[in-house]
C-alpha cells in the first residue's frame, strides 16, 4: 500500500532515488481508494486520466523538465471545474453536466505537473458543515466511521486523511476548508479573498468563496498557494499583487503578539476539551516568549447571522441559473416552460439548498431588503473594521476552528440553526476576507482530532505560513 507522505519533498526525494514513480504512486492511491470506498470520499475517480497523466509526468521527470508539482497527486472538490470531466457540486440538479472549460486553479496545477485523481464528495453546493447535505450521502471520518468528516469539503479532507491522495483542494465560503481539515487532523488554508481565482468554481456566495488547500504539511500548503495564486483575467476580484515564492521563504518567526477571543473560553457552547486544548497552546506560546492576550469581540453574536443572511442572498441569485433548461437535470414530468422550472428545481435541489434559496430570496425581497440584506452589509463592514483594528495591534487572532470535534453522523441534521452556529469561529475571516489557517493541534480523549485556527492581515499569507510551520512543531 502506498504510504502517507508528510510532504511533497519526501515524495520528490524518493522519485529522485528511483524508489517510486508517479505512475506507481497513482496505482497505489487507486487501490487504496477502492479499499476505502465505504468512506464515500469520492464522487468520481479519474482512473484512466490519472494514469495517463502520471506517465507523462514520469517522462518529463526523466527529461528534467518537470514542473514544481511533479509527484503531487491531488483530488479536487466536486465544485471545481475540470474540462471534459463531470462536475456536480454533489447535487442531483447537475446530473449529466460535463465541464466545458477548466477552472484557473486546475489549469495552474496541471501546468506544474500535478496529477488530478478524482472529484470529491461535498455538501450540496458547498452548503453545510458536515457533508451531510450531499446528494451522494455523508462522508465518513476515517478516525471514527460513525462521525462526520466536517464540511463542506468533507470528501477532500477524508481523501487526504485516509491517504487516498497526497493533497486536496476545497472551497471555503464560511469555513469549508478549515473545519473539515480540523475534524480530520490536517492543515486547511483559506487564503485572502482576492488571492486565488474563482474562475471555474461553481459559485455559492461570490463575495466569500475562496479556493483553499487541505494538506498534511505547511510546506505543501505554501507550494499550492504559490502555484494557484495571482491575477487572472477571468476573475476581476483578484488583487494585482505579486505572488511570493511562499514555499522557499518559510523561516522561523520572531516573537509575536497574539489575541484570542475571551468568549472562546467562556462560552458554554464550546466543548470543554476544546477549551482545555486552547489553554494548553496559549501557555505553550507564552512560554516561548510570545505575547498572548484575551480580547473581547463585541460583534461575536452577529457573525453567524450576518454571514448567513449575506451568503443565502448571494446563493439565491447564483443558483437561479439551474433552471432545467441550460444544463443538468430536467424533470421528465415537465410540460411547458414554467413547469420545467418548477419541477426541475423542486426535484433537483435538496432540502438545505431549497431552504437557503427561499431565505435568500426573502432577505432580498423589496419589503425586507433594508431590514435584512442592507443591515447585514452594514454589520459586515463593522466586523471588518473591528477585525482590522485588532490585527493592527496583534499579528494573529487565535481561535478554535470549531466549537467541538467531529460529531456523530445524523446528530444535528434535524436542527439547521445548531449547525449554523457551529460556524461561529470560521466566518469572521470569511466576512472580512482575511486569510486563515486551521492547524492540527492534538486529539481529544476519544482520539478525535482538534484544530486551532490562526487569522491574520490581508495578503500576509507568508507570515501566516511561517508561524504555522513553527506552531506545528511546538
Ligand atoms: N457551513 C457554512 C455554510 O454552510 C460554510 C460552508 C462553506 O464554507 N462552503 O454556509
Amino acid at each position: 500500500m502506498v504510504k502517507s507522505y508528510a510532504s511533497l519533498i519526501e515524495i520528490k526525494n524518493e522519485i529522485k532515488k528511483g524508489e517510486i514513480t508517479v505512475e506507481g504512486l497513482v496505482r497505489g492511491y487507486l487501490k487504496k481508494i477502492s479499499a476505502n470506498a465505504h468512506l464515500n470520499a469520492f464522487n468520481e475517480v479519474f482512473e484512466q486520466d490519472a494514469l495517463v497523466c502520471a506517465q507523462k509526468v514520469d517522462s518529463k521527470i526523466k527529461q528534467g523538465i518537470a514542473g514544481k508539482l511533479a509527484g503531487m497527486v491531488i483530488a479536487i472538490k466536486d465544485n471545481i471545474c475540470y474540462k471534459g470531466h463531470k462536475a456536480s457540486a454533489s447535487s442531483k440538479i447537475l446530473t449529466g453536466f460535463t465541464s466545458v472549460y477548466s477552472s484557473t486553479v486546475v489549469e495552474r496545477l496541471i501546468a506544474e505537473d500535478a496529477v488530478i485523481i478524482g472529484r470529491c464528495n461535498c455538501d450540496e453546493f458547498a452548503m453545510g458543515a458536515s457533508n451531510e447535505t450531499s446528494f451522494f450521502g455523508p462522508v465518513k471520518n476515517h478516525v471514527d466511521n460513525t462521525r462526520v468528516s466536517g464540511g463542506s469539503s468533507g470528501g477532500s479532507a477524508v481523501a487526504v486523511q485516509a491517504g487516498l491522495c497526497h493533497a486536496a483542494l476545497g472551497t471555503d465560503t464560511g469555513g469549508s476548508v478549515r473545519q473539515p481539515a480540523s475534524f480530520c487532523g490536517l492543515v486547511g488554508l483559506k487564503p485572502t479573498y482576492g488571492r486565488i481565482s474563482r474562475h471555474g468554481i461553481i459559485a455559492y456566495a461570490s463575495s466569500f468563496d475562496q479556493v483553499g488547500s487541505i494538506t498534511r504539511s505547511v510546506e505543501d500548503a505554501a507550494l499550492l498557494l504559490e502555484v494557484m495564486a495571482g491575477p487572472d483575467e477571468y476573475d476581476s476580484t483578484l488583487a494585482d499583487i505579486g505572488v511570493p515564492s511562499y514555499s522557499n521563504n518559510i523561516h522561523p518567526p520572531s516573537p509575536k503578539k497574539i489575541a484570542y477571543l475571551q468568549e472562546s473560553l467562556s462560552s458554554p457552547g464550546v466543548d470543554s476539551e476544546v477549551k482545555a486544548n486552547l489553554i494548553k497552546y496559549i501557555e505553550k506560546l507564552r512560554a516561548e516568549g510570545h505575547i498572548v492576550k484575551p480580547i473581547a469581540f463585541e460583534y461575536l453574536d452577529y457573525l453567524v447571522p450576518a454571514y448567513y443572511i449575506l451568503a443565502m442572498a448571494e446563493a439565491s441569485s447564483n443558483l437561479s441559473r439551474y433552471d432545467g433548461v441550460h444544463y443538468g437535470y430536467r424533470s421528465p414530468a415537465s410540460t411547458d416552460l414554467i413547469s420545467t422550472y418548477k419541477r426541475s428545481r423542486s426535484e433537483g435541489f435538496g432540502k438545505e439548498v431549497k431552504r437557503r434559496i427561499m431565505l435568500g430570496t426573502f432577505v432580498l425581497s423589496a419589503g425586507y431588503y433594508d431590514a435584512y440584506y442592507a443591515k447585514a452589509q452594514k454589520v459586515r463592514r463593522l466586523i471588518r473594521e473591528k477585525t482590522d483594528a485588532i490585527l493592527k495591534e496583534y499579528d494573529f487572532i487565535l481561535v478554535p476552528t470549531a466549537p467541538e470535534p467531529a460529531f456523530q453522523i445524523g446528530k444535528v441534521e434535524k436542527d439547521p440553526v445548531v449547525t449554523y452556529l457551529s460556524d461561529i469561529f470560521t466566518v469572521q475571516a470569511s466576512l472580512t476576507g482575511a486569510p486563515a489557517i486551521s492547524l492540527p493541534a492534538g486529539n481529544n480523549s476519544k482520539g478525535l482530532p482538534l484544530g486551532l485556527q490562526l487569522i491574520t492581515r490581508h495578503f500576509e499569507e507568508q507570515e501566516l505560513l511561517n508561524f504555522s510551520k513553527y506552531f506545528l512543531e511546538l
